[in-house]
């Protein structure tokens, strides 16, 4: 496979916000969405076979057996330790390798979360997996890439999210949203402020795109049954830092 990074830091932007995990990047993306913090990861990386990048996980995330039995349950009813994220790029690229990584890192007991732009079919896609699938809304240049078939592969475990970078997002998501009854389908929808890309270093909403005291008038003028989501590791650390 070709890994970007593996690290640990705090979940950052889904229902397990703010929840200690490790996190797996992937390289390369198929898309080219306007306001993407994640441009590393177009290219470079380093080849890593399955047991490499197992080894690494187990390594950080260690022990995640022992410590479930011993310790049951911590936010969200989660073992310490356990929760590992899937991420990049476009992980779904590497499908082929990624497929039995989940597999393997399901037996041995974590709780994988996969984030994912939505444009790759996820079928595959092991049930135990929570995905968190993006539908990129209009204002990120790639509008329309959904694979709306993907819809069919979402489970109770699952979460939606739209990056919003204005109003026409928002109204794009909350018409998605009612038209396809996703609050029906998933654990979550998640509407979330898209970050500009050449943040200041202040850890503010300033460098939202879309003020999220706006977005949360909208949400609730409309009475949709959303969470608004902030990157809190933009408001933690450093906007631009990587590898948190
Ligand atoms: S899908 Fe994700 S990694 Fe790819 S360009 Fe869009 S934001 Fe960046």
């Amino acid at each position: 496979m070709q890994i970007i990074e593996i690290y640990r830091s705090l979940q950052g932007e889904s229902s397990f916000t703010g929840i200690p995990c490790t996190f797996v990047r992937l390289a390369a993306c198929n898309l080219r969405c306007v306001w993407c913090d994640s441009e590393y990861t177009f290219t470079g990386g380093r080849k890593m076979t399955l047991d490499e990048v197992e080894q690494e996980v187990m390594r950080l995330a260690l022990p995640a057996r022992g410590e479930a039995a011993a310790e049951p349950g911590a936010a969200k009813g989660i073992p310490p330790r356990s929760l590992v994220e899937i991420t990049g790029g476009e992980p779904m690229l590497q499908e082929r390798e990624l497929i039995p990584l989940m597999e393997r890192l399901l037996k041995l007991g974590y709780t994988l979360l996969l984030e994912t732009s939505g444009e790759r079919p996820l079928e595959k896609v092991p049930k135990a997996v929570h995905k968190i699938v993006d539908v990129k809304c209009p204002g990120s240049g790639e509008g329309g890439t959904f694979r709306m078939g993907n819809l069919e592969t979402l489970t109770s475990r699952d979460e939606i999210k739209f990056v919003l970078a204005d109003r026409a997002d928002y109204e794009f998501a909350r018409d998605f949203t009612r038209q396809h009854r996703l609050e029906h389908r998933v654990a979550g929808v998640i509407f979330s402020p898209a970050f500009t890309k050449m943040p200041s270093p202040q850890r503010d909403s300033a460098n939202c795109l879309l003020d999220p005291r706006e977005l949360a008038e909208w949400i609730l003028q409309d009475g949709l049954n959303v969470r608004l989501g902030l990157q809190i590791h933009k408001f933690i650390w450093e906007p631009a830092t990587k590898g948190v």
